[in-house]
């Protein structure tokens, strides 16, 4: 039995993240990982998902290229090639964050661990003492509960197929769903997205729900709202997917993406006295303390905003409030994110609904354009840029873009949107031309108030 002043459970994002600042400031530190150092992001998340989405472009470059005088022949895609250099890619990565935990002084245990008490952890038959606990265990896709389930595939197994599907029926339309659809229609496989609801990424501007709707079905995808998903069948070396509106879709894969769960269960948590809040997440406070003191919980096991650059925030935070008397609370507000469908969004900061619910009086500044790429392409793929401004203030309070690096662009508009840049600062910026970036300072009038 050891004693450590930190142990981390969980060694993905956030939990790396918080144990190595932490032993940076001298503390002794301890961090268990029951399968892969990096965590969701690096191994079966962002940087995978990433890979796939670089190689799915590829295609409709090699038809464009055409416009501009290339010739490209002979093009095939080997997606065994594409998995075995992606995995090549995590092994590497792998290596990297056990070599830098261990740089840092970090007592590492390869097994999953669970809470013996506040200052008790059980790892590998053995309970260590430990002054804090870090619950950073993250969260799992959840398939939904319909007859057939089980032949479904999830983006965990969606990384390392063996081959990839002539036909695809994705469920879901939030991030992973909407990625996922662009990758395999991208890569050349018939792909249909199911949704419930009324339009696809619930949460967003409504402006880029419907540019993404539109551009991904002008892509091929067959997007089909209102209809869920009923049950999977298999028939032979296919499946049947009925849906909802009693549709039969004859595929080789069901990729359902309909949202994860907090990895809270069996950990120990409910018998110490840790509050749970009903999807499993553990209730923190903006200290991302727990109920029980001495107990924390960061990232996607506390389902505040999961992405890697808050879990990873949340994790330095707490390293530097316990073990630097820095007392820093992480903010969550105004996160740029990216979904890196195709077309691609980039947004920060209030919704235009959220604006009006929050503002007496907002204006909106929003353009489409064709960019000038397609111009000589003719691909119908436009772009959508748009501003929400707090009118009494002059605050954009919101940034949002579809199209072509949008994901590289909400970085700097969220420096701004942070900033509380108004409509007329953005107006004294100089355009770069010609860039599709520059309507966000060449928009003169809004488009309704
Ligand atoms: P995780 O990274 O999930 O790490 C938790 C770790 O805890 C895991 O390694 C797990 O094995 C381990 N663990 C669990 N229980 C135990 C235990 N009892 N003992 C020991 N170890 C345990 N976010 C972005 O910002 N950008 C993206 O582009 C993006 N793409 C994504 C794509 C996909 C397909 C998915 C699924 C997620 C994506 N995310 C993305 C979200 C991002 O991956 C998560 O928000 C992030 O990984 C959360 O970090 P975390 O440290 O909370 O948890
Ligand atoms: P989301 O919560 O974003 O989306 C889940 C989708 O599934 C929603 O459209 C939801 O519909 C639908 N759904 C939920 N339950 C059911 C059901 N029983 N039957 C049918 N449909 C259902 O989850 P994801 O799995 O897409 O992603 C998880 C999180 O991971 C994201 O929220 C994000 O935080 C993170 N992530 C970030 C990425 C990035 O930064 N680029 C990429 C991928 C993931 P409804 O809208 O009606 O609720």
């Amino acid at each position: 039995m050891s004693t450590f002043d930190l142990f981390v459970i969980g060694g993905g994002s956030g939990g790396v993240a918080c144990a190595r600042r932490a032993a940076e400031y001298g503390a002794r530190v301890a961090i268990a990982e029951e399968r892969d150092l990096g965590g969701t992001c690096v191994h079966r998340g962002c940087i995978p998902k990433k890979i796939l989405v670089h190689a799915s472009h590829y295609g409709g470059d090699f038809e464009d290229a055409a416009a501009y005088g290339w010739a490209v022949d002979g093009a095939r895609f080997d997606w065994a090639r594409l998995i075995a250099n992606k995995d090549k890619e995590l092994d590497r990565l792998r290596g990297i964050y056990r070599t830098m935990l261990a740089d840092a002084g970090v007592t590492i245990f390869d097994a999953r661990a669970t809470l013996a008490g506040p200052g008790a952890v059980t790892v590998g038959g053995a309970t260590h003492a430990t002054t804090t606990v870090v619950i950073a265990t993250g969260g799992r896709a959840q398939r939904p509960k319909i007859p057939g389930a089980n032949l479904t595939i999830t983006s965990d197994e969606a990384f390392h197929l063996k081959t990839l599907p002539g036909r695809v029926a994705v469920v879901g339309g939030g991030y992973i769903a909407v990625e996922f659809a662009g990758i395999f229609n991208g890569l050349g496989a018939v792909t249909a997205l199911l949704y419930r609801g009324e339009r696809i990424l619930r949460g967003f501007d409504a402006d880029i729900r419907a540019a993404v709707t539109d551009g991904m079905k002008s892509k091929g995808i067959d997007v089909q709202t209102e209809a869920n998903i009923e049950r999977v069948e298999s028939a032979g070396q296919n499946l049947v997917a009925t849906t909802t509106r009693g549709e039969r879709l004859e595929v080789d894969q069901v990729l359902v993406a309909t949202g994860r769960v907090p990895n809270t269960h069996g950990l120990g948590l409910v018998e110490a006295g840790v509050e749970l809040r009903r999807n499993g997440a553990v209730a923190v406070d903006g200290w991302s303390r727990s109920s029980v003191p001495g107990v924390y919980a960061i990232g996607d096991a506390t389902d505040r905003v999961n992405l890697t650059p808050v879990a990873i925030r949340e994790g330095r935070c707490l390293a530097e409030t316990l073990f630097n008397n820095n007392s820093m609370q992480p903010d969550h507000r105004d996160v740029p994110t990216a979904v890196f469908s195709q077309p691609e969004v980039g947004t920060v900061g209030l919704t235009e609904d959220e604006a009006r619910e929050e503002f007496e009086a907002i204006d909106i500044y929003r353009a489409a354009f064709r960019p000038l790429k397609h111009t000589l392409t003719g691909r119908a793929e436009k772009v959508m840029v748009k501003l929400v401004v707090h009118r009494s203030t002059d605050r954009v309070v919101g940034a949002h873009m579809v199209g072509e690096c949008a994901g590289e662009l909400v970085q700097v508009l969220g420096v701004l949107v942070k900033l509380g840049a108004t409509k007329a600062q953005f107006d004294a910026t100089v355009a770069v031309h010609p860039t599709a970036a520059e309507e966000f300072v060449t928009m003169r009038r809004p488009i309704r108030g």
